[in-house]
Order: structure tokens, then sequence, then C-alpha cells
């Protein structure tokens, strides 16, 4: 089989002492081949190959690490950085205005997004505008009236644009509203001008394709086509409870420089699933256990022990700020443990504690992008390099400036404490 391929090329790396250019090779022809058979893009394979090849051959071994974790954590590096969900999912006033084919999925999807948002406290109204399709409205508010989400529509008008003029009115009370469009069957003219006229129109907030799982190589030119013409935002994938590996929607996210927002698998309302990325290139890849490979190489790289008294010496690297931060968050709200140290009327600096355990993930992927030099001593990090760090973690430089902003928090805090007669504070008993 070919994940069988896969690991076996992964096995046979396994063994090297250093990375060499033939099991490279063999490497990456099985993922090409796992790739393209998952219906991937061939512009997109071939460009990754070579970021993984060049990556691997290039890259200096990590400590603690072996040939194959290193090869493994590449792969799965590129791939995660090309299905990185901007996470631009905010619980705020919005309107979402949904594009593609007929059949892909877009209704039954804005039910499901209808109901996401509503489970969130938000309140959220519908618009009908597709046109088209006989039976489309009913379909839809059918679907909102099981959840109570008011939808929308006018069987009888057959412009879309006049439908979503008189919707806007209709829904504006709602904090969210989405807009489902008509399909067709493949893209002309007239449904791209449509579709920039509602996009205009509605002045959308986001613009979301939908992609059916089991689509191939089509989804690259669709979603070019729609994304030339509004700026697709997000990609959601559907039927991914059926048998397609979901290549495709790779494609389209690569083309629309996007994220996946969200993931439809299966006919009920309740069948959306927020986007995980260790999941997606598991299946992709046909591998069950990614993620959990992956952690563990990172985990040899930061386990070296803290070393305390040279952190209360004011020697203090991102590596020891990142463990700081994983060992409080094991042990819960770190307001709650802070309060409970006898620290006196020492004040910490508020964000000190708005480190949530998603923001340590991303803090992660973006270490992971930093050389070992940069970890141990972020003062060499200047403007070009975070490019290149948010580059290499699929992220934007203010992530990084954000990361190192609150490394030099926690550094001062850490001075303060010393200076201020703080000797008898033993950080050992934060973690
Ligand atoms: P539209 O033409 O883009 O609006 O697509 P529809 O929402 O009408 O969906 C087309 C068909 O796909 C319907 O039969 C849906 O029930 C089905 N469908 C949509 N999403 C999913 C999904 O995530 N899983 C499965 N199994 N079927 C889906
Ligand atoms: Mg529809």
């Amino acid at each position: 089989s070919l994940s069988g391929s896969l690991k076996d090329a992964l096995k046979k790396l396994a063994g090297k002492a250093v990375v060499d250019r033939a099991a490279v090779d063999e490497l990456v022809k099985n993922l090409q081949r796992a790739l393209l058979s998952a219906d991937v893009n061939v512009k997109l394979v071939m460009d990754l190959s070579k970021a993984i090849r060049t990556r691997s051959l290039d890259e200096e071994l990590p400590k603690n690490t072996n040939v194959r974790e290193h090869v493994l954590r590449i792969v799965y590096q590129e791939l995660v950085r090309l299905v990185y969900a901007s996470a631009d999912l905010k619980l705020e006033p919005q309107v979402i205005l949904m594009a593609g084919l007929q059949g892909s999925g877009k209704t039954t999807t804005t039910a499901k997004i209808a109901r996401y948002f509503q489970k969130k406290g938000m309140k959220v109204g519908v618009i009908c505008a597709d046109t088209f399709r006989p039976g489309a409205y009913d379909q839809l508010s059918t679907l909102c009236a099981k959840i109570n989400v008011p939808c929308f529509g006018n069987p009888k008008v057959t412009d879309a644009r006049q439908i979503v003029r008189e919707g806007l009115v209709a829904v504006k009370d709602q904090e969210v509203i989405i807009v489902d469009t008509q399909g067709r069957h493949a893209l002309e003219p007239d449904l791209i001008q449509e579709i920039i006229d509602l996009n205009a129109l509605t002045k959308a907030s986001h613009r979301w394709l939908v992609i059916d799982a089991a689509l191939g190589q089509q989804a690259s030119e669709q979603a070019k086509r729609f994304h030339e013409a509004i700026g697709i935002d997000g990609v959601i994938i559907t039927k991914m409870d059926g048998t397609a590996k979901g290549g495709g929607a790779l494609s389209a996210v690569a083309e629309t420089k996007s994220g996946i927002v969200f993931i439809g698998a299966g006919e009920t309302i309740e069948d959306l699933e927020r986007f995980d990325a260790n999941g997606f290139i598991s299946r992709l890849l046909g591998m069950g256990d990614l993620q959990a490979l992956v952690e563990k190489v990172q985990e040899a790289q930061m386990a070296d022990e803290v070393d305390m008294e040279a952190m209360m010496k004011g020697h203090f690297t991102l590596r020891d700020m990142y463990k700081q931060l994983e060992a409080l968050n094991k042990m819960g709200p770190l307001k709650q443990i802070m309060s409970m140290l006898p620290m006196g009327n020492m004040q910490l600096p508020e964000g000190v504690y708005d480190v949530t355990s998603t923001k340590m993930a991303r803090y992660r992927i973006l270490m992971d992008s930093m050389s070992p030099k940069e970890l141990d001593d972020p003062s060499l990090i200047n403007s070009s390099r975070m490019q290149r760090i948010a580059r290499g973690a699929g992220g934007t430089p203010e992530e990084v400036r954000e990361l190192l902003k609150y490394y030099k928090m926690m550094h001062k805090t850490l001075k303060g404490l010393r200076g201020s007669g703080g000797g008898k504070f033993n950080m050992q008993r934060l973690m």
C-alpha cells in the first residue's frame, strides 16, 4: 500500500547516521505517489518535494534527533504550512459569502455554519441567493427551521442581487449573516459576475469556498477562478465522511493562499468540525501517528533541563520560557497558581496570564522554525529573520514579534524578581 511504502521509506532513514540523498529521494518519491493519489495538484506536489528535499539535506540534524525523525518532522511541517488554518473564525458580527459549484455542499454547509455560530451564542440569519436550482429556498429554509434560524429568500425573484439587497434588510438584526449562492454545473462568466456583485453588495467579511473532498485536479482551477473573482479567504471541505482523502482541497488552499476553516463530515446539521491539521494530513498520507511522532521529536529537543541557577542569574532562553509555559499550562490557570504563591505585593504584567494552550501550540511551531542559536539567544532575531521564521511556520512576522515580546516580558520579570529581594522566591515552586 501507499502508506506502507511511505513508512518503509521512513524506516530506511531510521538506521542512517547522516541524511543521504538517495534515502531522501526515495522518501520523496513515495510521498509524491501518496499525494498524487490523494488528488493533490501536480505542481503543488513538485513544490513540496523540492522544499522537503532541500530542507532535509541542508538543515543541520537537531540534537537528540535521528535522521528519520528529522525528515519526518520536515515533511509534516511543510504539509502543515500548507493547510495551517488562519484560525480566522471570530465570534463577532460578520457576513459570510458561500462560493462553490452546485453539489459541492454549500446549502448544507450554510445551515451547519449557522448552527455552529448559534451554539456559540450568536444570533444568525441566512439568505438564500440561489435563484438557479429549483427548490433551493425550500431546501435551505427547511434546514434553518430545524434550528430556528431566520432564512430570507423569495423563489419568485430571479435576480440574486435583488434578493440579497432585500435580505440584508430583513436579517439586519442578526450578528452573523450567511449568504448561500447558486453554483451551476460549471464555471460560467455570468456565474462569476453574479458572485462578484454579491460580494460587493454584501461587503462580505469572509468568502468561503466549498469543495467536495472527492474533487480531484479540477479543484485548483475552480479555486483559482473564484479566488480571482472575489478573493477566497477560507476553504471548507465537505463529504470527508466518504472515501476521498481531500487532496483536491489542499490544492484549493494553496491556490487561494487561505486555510481550511471547516470540515463537513456527514449529512446532518451537526456534522461540521473545525479543521485539525494533524488529522487531515495523517489521513492524506494514510498514516495515523504523525503528530505523536513529531511531538516526540520536539519534546526531545526541548528536553534539556531548565538551569534554574543560570536562569536566576539572568540567563534565560526561549527554550527556558517555553518549558516554563508548558509546565504552568499543565497545572491549570496561571492566574490561580500565581495567586497562591507568597509573593507579597509583587505585580506581574497582565499579559503573563494570557497564554492559552492554543497560543502555546503556535509558539511551538514558530520556535520550531528557529535555529538552535536563535532559541538560545533571541536577540539575534532581526526583522528579516522574523520574516523567515514566520514563513517557515506558516504565520506572520507579527506573531513572531508577539512571541519575542512575551519572552522579553518574562525575562524582565525574572530580572525584577532578582532585584527586588525576591531571592527567597523559588521559580521551582511554579513548576
Ligand atoms: P450545493 O448544491 O452546493 O448547495 O450542495 P448541497 O448542500 O445541496 O449538497 C449536495 C449533496 O451533498 C446533498 O445530498 C447533501 O446532503 C450532501 N452533502 C453535503 N455535505 C455533506 C457531507 O459533509 N457529507 C455527506 N455525506 N454528504 C454531504
Ligand atoms: Mg445549494
